[in-house]
C-alpha cells in the first residue's frame, strides 16, 4: 500500500487569495455598478521592456531556421546570460561573483522552494514573520516542522518583523542553521542597511549557518546606501546563497526567468564533520531536475543588461515607484503609520484593527482591494499590504476614493 508524505497534511490551506477573490466577487454581485481597483496583487501590470521584446523576437526567428535552431541548452543557463548577470549585477557593484556561480532558472519561487533539499532534515530553520509563504511551506513539506499550533508551525524559529524593530528582525537568541531573509521585503516593503546585513552575515559565520537571501525586489532600491546583494558584504561568499528574478525588474512574471547565486566557498557539513561545498550539490540538483530556460527567454533576459534595456527597466520600476510614493503619501496624509513604498513596490500599513476588517472597509467604502497582512503570518495581523503594481491612473483614483472613505 502506497503511503503519502504526511507532511503535506500539516500544511495550512492558503485561503488568502481565494478569500480575497470570493469577497471581491460578493461585493461585485451586490454592487454591479461599482468599479473595483485592485491594489492587492504582487503581479506586474506593465508590458515587457522593448529591448527584451526585440531580443525575444530575434531569438524566436533563430529557432525557426535549421541553421540557428537550438535544442536543449546548458541546464545552468547560457554563458551569454550568466556572464551578463555576473558583470552587471555583481562585479559592477564590487561583489565578487563569477558566471559559473550563477544558475539560471524559471523562477525565484521554484529556487527558494527547492533549495532546502540540500540540507538535512534536522536543520534548524529561521523564517521571518510576516513572510513570502514559499519558504515556510516548502520546509513543512520536507518534514522540518511539527504541526501547526496557535498560528505557527512547531520547530520553526520565527523571526518577528514588527514596528519595534522597524521590520528588520533581530538575530535569534537560539542556535539556527538555515536563515531566510528577503530585502527589499515582501510583504512589508522594508529594507535592510549594510550594517544590519553585516550582523546577519557575521552571525551566520559564527553559527556555521547559511543565509538564503531573496533579492527579488532589488531593482526598486533607489537609496544608494542600501545593499543590492548580500555579496556586497564581506564574508558573505562563505555563508550565503542569493535569489534574483527578472519578474519584478523587467516584468517577466509571465515570461519566467530568474537565477540563483551559489558561491564556490559556500558550504555546510556532513555527518562526519566534513565541510561540503554547496555549489556542486546545487549543480547536481539543478541538472538532474531541471532542463534549462528556453533560449528566447534567456535572450530576452540578456537584453535587460543592454544600454536600452537598463534604461527601460529603470523607467518601468520608476513608474511603479511613483505609484508607491503616491500610495504612501496619501496614507500618511490620512494619519496611517506605514513602511515601504520608497525602495519597494509594497506599502505595509498599520490599520490598528483586524486585517480583514480593514480589507472589508476599503472594499465596501472605497471599492479598493488590498491584501490583509494576517495572510502573511501572525505578525501581519493588524496590517494591510498595498501594492504599486497598477497604472498611475488607477492608483490615483484608488487613493482619492480611500481619502474620501477614511478622511
Ligand atoms: N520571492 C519573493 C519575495 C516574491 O515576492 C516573489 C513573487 O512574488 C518571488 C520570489 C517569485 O519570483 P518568480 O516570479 O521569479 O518566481
Amino acid at each position: 500500500m502506497l503511503k503519502i508524505n504526511e507532511n503535506y497534511l500539516k500544511l495550512q490551506a492558503s485561503y488568502l487569495f481565494s478569500d480575497i477573490a470570493r469577497r471581491v466577487a460578493d461585493f461585485q454581485e451586490k454592487n454591479p455598478d461599482r468599479e473595483v481597483i485592485k491594489l492587492g496583487i504582487g503581479d506586474v501590470t506593465r508590458a515587457l521592456p522593448r529591448a527584451c521584446v526585440q531580443a525575444f523576437h530575434r531569438a524566436v526567428d533563430e529557432m525557426a531556421d535549421d541553421a540557428t535552431f537550438r535544442g536543449y541548452g546548458p541546464e545552468q543557463g547560457y554563458e551569454f546570460l550568466r556572464q551578463a548577470i555576473a558583470e552587471h549585477d555583481f562585479q559592477a557593484r564590487g561583489a565578487d561573483i563569477s558566471a559559473d556561480e550563477i544558475f539560471v532558472s524559471d523562477g525565484a519561487k521554484c529556487d527558494t522552494g527547492n533549495i532546502q533539499e540540500l540540507f538535512s532534515i534536522d536543520a534548524r530553520v529561521a523564517i521571518p514573520d510576516p513572510v513570502y509563504p514559499v519558504y515556510l511551506d516548502t520546509n513543512v513539506m520536507a518534514g522540518r516542522t511539527g504541526p501547526f499550533v496557535d498560528g505557527r508551525y512547531q520547530g520553526i524559529v520565527y523571526l518577528d518583523s514588527t514596528r519595534e524593530n522597524n521590520y528588520v528582525p533581530a538575530l535569534p537568541d537560539e542556535p539556527v542553521d538555515l536563515i531566510y531573509l528577503c530585502f527589499p521585503n515582501n510583504p512589508t516593503g522594508s529594507t535592510i542597511s549594510r550594517e544590519q546585513l553585516r550582523t546577519w552575515v557575521d552571525f551566520a559565520r559564527d553559527q556555521k549557518a547559511v543565509i538564503l537571501f531573496d533579492a527579488a525586489y532589488e531593482a526598486f532600491i533607489r537609496d544608494d546606501s542600501l545593499p543590492h546583494s548580500i555579496f556586497e558584504i564581506e564574508g558573505a561568499r562563505e555563508v550565503a546563497i542569493e535569489f534574483r528574478s527578472f519578474s519584478k525588474n523587467a516584468g517577466f512574471t509571465g515570461t519566467r526567468c530568474a537565477y540563483t547565486v551559489v558561491p564556490r566557498e559556500c558550504a555546510a557539513w556532513d555527518s562526519a564533520g566534513n565541510r561540503q561545498p554547496l555549489h556542486p550539490l546545487w549543480n547536481r540538483r539543478h541538472c538532474t531536475k531541471f532542463n534549462g530556460v528556453s533560449y528566447p527567454v534567456q535572450r530576452a533576459a540578456e537584453a535587460v543588461y543592454s544600454e536600452e534595456g537598463q534604461a527601460q527597466v529603470r523607467e518601468l520600476t520608476d513608474a511603479y515607484l511613483r505609484n508607491a510614493a503616491h500610495i504612501a503619501g496619501a496614507m500618511r496624509d490620512l494619519g496611517y503609520e506605514l513602511v515601504g513604498g520608497d525602495n519597494s513596490p509594497y506599502i505595509w500599513i498599520w490599520g490598528d484593527r483586524d486585517s480583514w476588517e480593514f480589507f472589508d472597509l476599503l472594499l465596501d467604502r472605497a471599492g479598493v482591494v488590498c491584501t490583509p497582512g494576517a495572510g502573511f503570518g501572525r505578525c501581519g495581523q493588524g496590517y494591510i499590504r498595498l501594492s504599486a503594481f497598477n497604472s498611475y491612473d488607477n492608483v490615483a483614483r484608488a487613493m482619492e476614493r480611500i481619502r474620501e472613505a477614511l478622511a
